[in-house]
């Protein structure tokens, strides 16, 4: 019995920093991006005219990333803006 053999699941722990971009909406460096790589996705806010969106990233992809998805579709289609969702934080 035993010799149950554990995989150690690596992860590699990237500097989890709140990258910072700039608006499309309001054109103010106050764009906040935080990636949720359980979920695949990342949640795009701005800090100042509190647009709201999220994009989905793969494994390998970044705030960076995930900041031209963002920008692209927030050129590329026409966005009404729906009410916030309040209460619900990212953790
Ligand atoms: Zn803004």
């Amino acid at each position: 019995m035993g010799g149950r053999k554990r995989k150690k699941v690596v992860r590699r722990m990237r500097k989890s920093i709140p990258k910072i971009f700039a608006c499309p909406n309001c054109g103010e460096k106050t764009l906040g991006i935080s990636i949720n790589r359980d979920e695949g996705k990342a949640t795009i806010k701005c800090g100042r005219c509190n647009i709201e969106d999220y994009v989905q990233v793969s494994r390998i992809e970044e705030g960076v990333d995930a900041y031209g998805k963002f920008v692209d579709k927030y050129y590329g289609s026409e966005k009404t803006v729906t009410e916030n969702e309040e209460g619900r934080k990212p953790s």
